[in-house]
């Protein structure tokens, strides 16, 4: 196969499909060839109807959420990358999030931002299914004792997150797992920026725009009923491909 070929196979390319952290992996693929071109970031789609959270999400919040912010930072992220692979090198929006540094703030902010959200869209997607696969449940409970005080330290951390931001629930390099918060767009692969950095499997987007026309400053409510629309089996692909870095 030729090298090209691989990439695009890999989802190197710049798709913003893949979502999972390739560090060094491509750069070691890239190692003496001569760069491919850049493909700017698009909107993945939803997935799922903008109704299909209700009513713990509103349509109209997922629509403008989804088309409007998500899609904003997808066009200042193009904008700031400027047809280039991020540092020479860095082709996947997980990879750009790893390598940002702290005074890049176009590429922190709007790198972030479509990461973030596109995994947010699939982590809450709506199911029928609320069974925690095992090994993930065998996790939690060895890491945090129940999901009931796992569930608790997510709404403690999105709830005192001051201003706009996430809660996280993410993968140490070591293998366990973490509840942590960060401001803004920044995420736990920023390594550079982040008090404790892993790899999220889940997420809580605690910007007022991702609630306000339904709950107003009702933060806590809106907190509560994401955490009853987790989509466990994304968080459980999350965590199996995280756990095999
Ligand atoms: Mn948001």
């Amino acid at each position: 196969m030729k090298k090209r070929t691989f990439l695009k196979t890999a989802g190197l390319l710049g798709t913003g499909l893949l979502l999972q952290p390739v560090i060094g992996c491509s750069n070691k693929l890239l190692q003496g060839h001569a760069l491919p071109a850049f493909t700017p970031f698009s909107l993945p789609p939803l997935g799922y109807a903008y109704n299909a959270l209700e009513p713990a999400v509103d349509a109209l919040t997922m629509e403008i959420h989804h088309t409007k912010h998500h899609q904003a930072y997808i066009d200042k992220l193009n904008k700031a990358l400027n047809g280039q692979a991020y540092k020479g090198t860095a082709f996947g929006i997980a990879e750009i999030c790893a390598l940002v540094e702290a005074n890049d703030a176009a590429v922190r902010n709007n790198a972030g931002g479509h990461y973030n959200h596109s995994m947010f869209w699939k982590w809450i997607a709506p199911t029928t299914d609320n069974s925690i696969p095992v090994d993930l449940q065998t996790r939690i409970n060895s890491d945090f004792g129940s999901l009931t005080e796992l569930k608790k330290q997510l709404s403690d951390a999105a709830k005192n997150r001051f201003g706009s931001g996430w809660a996280w629930l993410t993968v140490h390099k070591d293998g366990h797992l973490f509840v942590s918060s960060t401001p803004n767009q920044d995420n736990p692969l920023m390594a550079a920026l982040v008090e404790q950095p892993g790899t999220p499997i889940f997420g809580i987007d605690v910007w007022e725009h991702a609630y306000y026309l339904n709950y107003q400053n009702r933060r806590a409510d809106y907190i509560a009923a994401i955490l009853e629309r987790i989509n466990w089996q994304a968080v459980f692909e999350s965590y199996t491909l995280a756990i095999q870095r």
